[in-house]
């Protein structure tokens, strides 16, 4: 069956679609009933139907391949790599459960998971699905307070961490954020499990707290832990959203949905079967890494490529030599992880024999022309920019080159996935914007499986966050988007991130990506200024790529001419700072609330999800050295 159909089917039949699609996966107990959209726009699917994400992602696969590698954990950081058949993750899975059961957790408790991208956070994360309990897993890295207010939201039974975390050969010991985040936090969990890779000679235990993996694993080495069957909407992991526009959201996700999601995603999104390789560059702490560095891939019987390390160390041919040597078929990765390339020669590209690579996947952020141009012929390969959220889980527009492959058209992820009923709606009007008009980005609920059910313990989020901002019942993704004639979709940044110029509205993204077309540039980030005449102008703020010898005045000017070119004089930039680094969210979102803030003297809300502080300075300095 070809998209068209395909998409149509499930949009108006989405009962019998989704029934079919449920099919993929292992239910222990067929559901009742396969939607229930009685109470929207809160929804549940596979009704009744009980199943285990951990069952459908190992247990399943033992029989027919129990020998084949399931996950390989690559760390260019410690230079270790372990190759895990499904057999063998079986059992550490089963081990791990058992530990988590020894130290109390059961169906329906939260277990915090702090580690960076090695096997034992995917274990972690496997047992806890196995037993029912909830996992949230903190990205490894994020400040004390973060992981604070993370506990103090989820209130786990159990906090799991790595002893360290390791970036650019620098150890970054976890411990004693673990301990800070314990003291701050205000119902702290009983227990820490640490999970030591001996990087930190320091490693500080609290008696009685504090419980060591390694020795816990030696007691429950023959483990066998049965597997918890739960009904399709109880909760299956927390995942807090970025941060980039605010406080982070709590999302929660269900169960069956979930699974066939994964399990339809993985098959017809990226193109991966049975057996076959992927490799995502994710970290296990975002939404990309949970659904296909873990989950998507074991549940449809492939192969994940787990990576520690710098794209960029050793050299920056490291990542696609990986896909020589495991004959990776389909790649995932951000925008931003191609822009750290880009800034290296392209001949690096051309290293490595990637006969076996399909397809490179990007998510995540906008994906310019200018780095879709210089991968696209670097590798040699179909570049798919696909779009989605934490909250969605799975991607919402995209091709689909598993079903079919639908022309590529750069500066778009292309057409909706399978169940987003999607629309982009005219902000002043509140109705449907034609096609070519812009407009914010919105999903006719029910939303598919896969999406949140809602925002952990807080209904009422989930309604006013997502679902309030239109007379009729909508979500909003708070993205700013248009429709070409074709049903593509172009993402222009974020709906808070308008410049209104003299009554013209501009996306930020559209004066970036101009920006970005000039060639000295390897990133822009345009923001909107406060202006008497003509109530705000754009600001850029843009880095430059190593090598560049030009005076950093006739690259501005350089820059400027391409705005004025491309999207004329009412675009013109009324500034433009050249800096080192720009400020970041820990998961490479621009965050340029914190670059407004700056530049009008304002509030920049909560900033604890950014990167590297060093790039506010970096930028204040730009700012008083001037543009
Ligand atoms: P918060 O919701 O806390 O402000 P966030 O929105 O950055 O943080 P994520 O869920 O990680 O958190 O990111 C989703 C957002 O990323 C989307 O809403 C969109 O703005 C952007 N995005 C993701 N993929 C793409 C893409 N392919 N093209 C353009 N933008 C994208
Ligand atoms: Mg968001």
């Amino acid at each position: 069956m070809g998209y068209d159909e395909f998409y149509r089917q499930s949009i108006e039949e989405p009962e019998r679609f989704w029934g079919e699609q449920a099919r993929l996966i292992h239910w222990e107990t067929p559901p009742r009933k396969i939607l229930d959209a009685s109470k929207l726009p809160f929804r549940q699917w596979f009704v009744g139907g009980t199943t285990n994400l951990c069952y459908n992602a190992v247990d399943r696969h033992l029989a027919e391949r129990g020998e084949q590698l399931a996950l390989v954990a690559i760390s260019t950081e410690t230079g270790v790599t372990e190759e895990i058949t499904y057999r063998v993750l079986y059992r550490e899975v089963n081990r791990f459960a058992g530990i988590l059961k020894g130290l109390g957790v059961d169906r329906g408790d939260r277990v915090v998971i702090y580690m960076p991208n090695m096997a034992e956070a995917v274990y972690a994360m496997l047992a806890c699905a196995r037993i029912g309990a909830i996992h949230s897993v903190v990205f490894g890295g994020f400040a004390a307070h973060n992981l604070a207010l993370r506990i103090d939201d989820a209130e786990p039974k159990l906090l799991i961490c790595a002893d360290a975390g390791m970036r650019g050969g620098k150890v970054i010991p976890y411990k004693p954020l673990v301990d800070a985040a314990m003291a701050e936090a205000k119902a702290p969990p009983p227990h820490v499990l640490i999970v030591s890779r001996g990087l930190d000679p320091d490693l500080h235990r609290v008696e009685g707290r504090d419980v060591d993996y390694a020795r816990l694993r030696a007691e429950h080495m023959n483990d066998e832990v049965p597997v918890e069957w739960l009904e399709s909407n109880e909760p299956s992991y927390l995942l807090y959203t970025s941060g980039t526009t605010g406080k982070p959201k709590g999302i929660q996700r269900d169960v069956g949905g979930y699974a066939v999601a994964m399990a339809l995603s993985i098959r017809t999104v990226f193109d991966i079967a049975p057996g076959q390789v992927m490799f995502s560059t994710s970290d296990v702490g975002w939404a990309v890494g949970h659904s296909y560095n873990v989950y998507g891939p074991l549940i449809g019987g492939a192969t994940s490529l787990l990576y520690e390390g710098l794209p960029t160390r050793p050299d920056p041919g490291i990542w696609w030599r990986l896909c020589e040597k495991y004959r990776v078929r389909t790649m995932f990765s951000s925008p931003t992880g191609i822009r750290v390339l880009k800034k290296q020669d392209a001949s690096w590209l051309k290293k490595a024999d990637l006969s076996s690579l399909k397809w490179l996947f990007l998510a995540g952020e906008p994906l310019d022309e200018p780095t879709a141009q210089w991968i696209t012929e670097g590798l040699g390969v179909p570049v798919i920019d696909n779009y989605w959220q934490t909250e969605t889980g799975w991607p919402a527009i995209t091709l689909m080159p598993g079903l079919e492959l639908k022309p590529v058209k750069w500066g778009s992820p292309g057409l909706p996935a399978p169940g987003y009923r999607m629309k982009v709606i005219n902000e002043a009007t509140g109705e449907e914007a034609a096609a070519g008009e812009k407009g914010v980005l919105v999903f006719v609920p029910p939303l598919p499986p896969g999406c949140l059910t809602t925002v952990w313990r807080d209904d009422d989020r989930y309604v006013n966050s997502y679902f309030s901002h239109f007379k009729e019942l909508l979500y909003s993704s708070l993205d700013w988007a248009i429709r070409d004639a074709d049903g593509y979709t172009n993402i222009l940044g974020r709906t808070d991130d308008v410049i209104n110029v003299a009554g013209h509205r501009l996306g930020t993204r559209e004066i970036e990506e101009s920006v970005a077309t000039h060639a000295s540039v390897a990133e822009a980030a345009v923001i909107g200024m406060k202006d008497e005449l003509k109530g705000q102008v754009p600001v850029v703020f843009a880095t430059l790529k190593q090598g560049v010898t030009a005076a950093p005045e006739d690259v501005a000017r350089g820059m400027q001419q391409a705005v004025t070119d491309q999207l004329g004089p009412i675009a013109r930039p009324a500034r433009i700072y050249v800096v080192n680094a720009l400020p970041k969210t820990r998961s490479g979102k621009l965050l340029r609330r914190s670059l407004q803030a700056l530049v009008q003297h304002t509030d920049p809300g909560d900033l604890s999800t950014l990167d590297d502080p060093n790039s506010l300075d970096e930028v204040r300095k730009a700012l008083e050295r001037g543009p």
